[in-house]
């Protein structure tokens, strides 16, 4: 068996990955896609040391410093059940069985997709769903913010900051963020906010986003906004619904419960990123996590390894 066995191999779980190789156990990542959601990421300004990078560029970095160590990586294979014994077992998809002493959970999340054409066109040109990410790119532009739970009020709130214009929509017919969420946006001189509003186009000119197209669900009318950005903020999904019928605890929305030492209710399971309740997706974050989880993994085999 594997002494840790890493399930996910973005930026989490390479952490993970080279933090436990470091101490000299056997390493293994099972991974559907190696890299993660930063395969999907164009510009990269956020890690710390790093001024700019490109997502799959990135990616294939994380790659090259894993396999400087000795790790199994075990690359395009989706990770289906998980069970306890005296190992923990993960089952693949192709039907092979993985045992660890102990497994650390990195399968990250999927922004939700709101479906509608233009969507796909236009990602990564002018169609996001990162403010923390991307909202420096719109500086001096009007965005739209579709989505108004607490995310998309947040997110409202930090564009305004940033750029010239927000307007927010919302499907339902009130927002449904914190209300001190909503005072502080409602405060604001630079953002207005539709309700009542189901987006059904985001247009562009073939190279970028040039506006959307919204249907008053109380007049039935439909309505243009012009404008340079969508941030579609309709939730992040944690990726465990392989997870559902195993013994490890998810919270309300999903996501992986975690102490401070990223230990789930599973002893030996140990989780780290996106996939996790720990707030805040993001990439230096979900690095911190996994080397984090990996100790912590190190940790409980001393204790209950025999030597
Ligand atoms: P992920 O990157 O989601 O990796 C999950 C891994 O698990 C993948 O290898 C996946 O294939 C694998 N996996 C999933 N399910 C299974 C399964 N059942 N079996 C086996 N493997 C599985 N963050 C920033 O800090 N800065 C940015 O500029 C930035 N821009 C972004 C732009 C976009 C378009 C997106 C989508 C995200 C961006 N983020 C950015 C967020 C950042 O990418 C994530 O926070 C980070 O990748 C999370 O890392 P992770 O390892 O937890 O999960």
């Amino acid at each position: 068996p594997f002494d840790v066995l890493i399930v996910g191999g973005g930026p989490a779980g390479a952490a993970a990955a080279v933090y436990a190789a470091r101490k000299g156990i056997r390493t293994g990542v099972v991974a559907e896609r190696f890299g993660g959601q930063v395969l999907d990421t164009m510009a990269i300004e956020n890690f710390i040391s790093v001024k700019e990078t490109e997502g799959p560029k990135f990616a294939a970095a994380l790659e090259e410093h894993v396999r400087a160590y000795d790790v199994d990586i075990m690359n395009l294979q989706r990770a289906t059940k998980l069970t306890q014994g005296d190992l923990i077992e993960i089952e693949l998809e192709n039907g092979a069985v993985l045992k660890g002493k102990t497994v650390i959970l990195s399968t990250g999340a999927r922004w939700r997709e709101i479906n509608v054409p233009g969507e796909q066109e236009y990602r990564g040109r002018g169609v996001a769903y990162c403010p923390h990410c991307d909202g420096p790119l719109f500086k001096g532009k009007a965005v739209a913010v579709i989505g108004g739970g607490n995310s998309g009020v947040e997110a409202a709130i930090d564009l305004a900051g940033v750029v010239r214009h927000v307007t927010l929509i919302e499907f339902g017919e009130a927002l449904r963020a914190d209300d001190v969420l909503q005072r502080k946006l409602r405060s604001l001189p630079n953002v207005d906010i539709i309700v009542s509003a189901q987006t059904t186009e985001i247009h562009g000119d073939d190279k970028k986003v040039n506006g959307l197209s919204y249907k008053d669900r109380v007049s039935g009318e439909t309505k243009h906004v012009d404008l340079e950005g969508v941030f579609i903020q309709i939730g992040l999904v944690p990726n465990t619904e392989w997870l559902k019928n195993s013994p490890v605890k998810l919270s309300r929305h999903g996501e992986i419960e975690v102490d401070a030492r990223g230990q789930t209710s599973v002893p030996g399971v140990f989780a780290a990123g996106d996939v996790t309740t720990v707030p805040y997706k993001q990439i230096i974050i979900a690095a911190g996590e996994g080397a984090k989880s990996a100790l912590s993994a190190f940790d409980h085999l001393i204790r209950t390894s025999a030597p």
